[in-house]
């Protein structure tokens, strides 16, 4: 897919991995939007993205509220005329042990990391249908979607629920010329594993898991989803980028 002139919408775009796509997508001519709940954060950052192109549009939404997502693609069609990348992006990560960790946590990040996913493809693959020449739909999963993690199952259950959607959704669309793909990363630099998120211990460790001796920076997982949106023949598979972590 050529992107320039193309409108796409990247949830969790304010931040970290999600504010590095949107900018990949600007620096290639892509008109973007780009969702999360906090008003003040979004604007700051469209205000920054602005300085790379002016096709860029800050949108508040909560991707666990399916409306909301309803209204951020009508948002993104209105201001910018189609909708040809979604990317699912937002997410959270709560730590506790399957026997430590409370039904509302659970809950909370099933509705935002599995639910939003869903949410943002069924509304992203509803215009794209209507609009009838195809489009892409990225999610962000996770190594923790192939692997097992002690400490945040339910994480790991989104994520690898986000894998098996994909998949279905793959097989659904690709009639439509609609593909569907997640890139599933390691652990990568961005205010989700912060040291004030991790400390100092559980960071080193982590880093210690990646091969290449590192977390990823947000543009290297920027880079794979500008693969995905961008190879047309990619559907329904899941890109893992993660220095080596799950091949040991
Ligand atoms: P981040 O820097 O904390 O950014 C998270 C973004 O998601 C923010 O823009 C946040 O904005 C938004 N968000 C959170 N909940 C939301 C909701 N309910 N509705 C709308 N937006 C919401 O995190 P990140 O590390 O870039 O993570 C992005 C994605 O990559 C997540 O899906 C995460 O699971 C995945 N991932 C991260 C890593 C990693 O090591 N960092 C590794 C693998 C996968 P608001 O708070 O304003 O809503």
């Amino acid at each position: 897919m050529e992107l320039k002139g193309k409108t796409a919408i990247v949830t969790g775009g304010t931040s970290g991995i999600g504010l590095s796509t949107a900018q990949a997508f600007l620096e290639k001519g892509a008109k973007v939007v780009i969702a999360g709940r906090n008003v003040q954060r979004g604007e700051k950052a469209a205000a920054d993205l602005s300085k790379i192109s002016s096709d860029v549009a800050f949108f508040q939404a909560d991707t666990s509220d399916e409306e909301s997502v309803k209204k951020l693609v009508d948002f993104a069609v209105e201001r910018f005329g189609s909708l040809d990348v979604m990317v699912n992006n937002a997410g959270i990560g709560i730590h506790g042990t399957v026997d430590q960790l409370s039904a509302e946590d659970w809950n909370t990040v099933i509705a935002i990391n599995l639910n939003g996913v869903f949410y943002g493809t069924k509304y992203a693959a509803i215009q794209m249908k209507k609009q009838g020449h195809g489009g892409a739909i990225i999610s962000t999963s996770s190594i923790e979607g192939v692997i097992g993690d002690p400490i945040i199952p339910s994480y790991c259950a989104a994520k690898g629920g986000v894998n098996q959607l994909t998949k279905s959704s793959a097989l659904s669309l690709a009639k439509d010329g609609i593909r569907v793909n997640t890139v599933n990363p390691g652990y990568v630099d961005t205010p989700l594993v912060s040291l004030e998120a991790l400390g100092q211990e559980l960071r080193d460790a982590l880093i210690a898991m990646h091969p290449l001796g590192r977390f990823a920076k947000p543009e290297e997982i920027a880079h794979a989803i500008i693969f995905l949106a961008e190879n047309d023949f990619v559907t329904g598979t899941h890109l893992v980028v993660d220095g080596g972590y799950t091949a040991q």
